[in-house]
């Protein structure tokens, strides 16, 4: 789980470019993941006390961005624009 605010996400905007991780709506909200392996991971995207939190279930430590989360957070950041959120 990382926070949009507080994350260094620079490294993981990178990795998400280089390997275009296929992401998929589950609901408004909740993203599956297909990682570079064909692994899939559940990333959930929401607003906590003005911050948005990312939380993905793969192994990366609490408070670092991963790919994951990010490749699912920018579908989210689209989604969100056009329903005027
Ligand atoms: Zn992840």
């Amino acid at each position: 789980m990382f926070s949009l605010e507080t994350a260094n996400i620079e490294r993981a905007i990178t990795n998400a470019k280089a390997l275009h991780p296929k992401v998929k709506m589950i609901e408004f909200g909740t993203y599956e993941v297909t990682g570079n392996k064909g692994n899939t991971y559940t990333v959930k995207c929401y607003r906590k006390a003005g911050e948005k939190i990312v939380e993905c279930n793969c192994a990366t430590r609490a408070g670092v961005a991963c790919k994951h989360g990010l490749a699912a957070v920018s579908l989210h950041i689209a989604l969100a624009a056009r329903r005027g959120h």
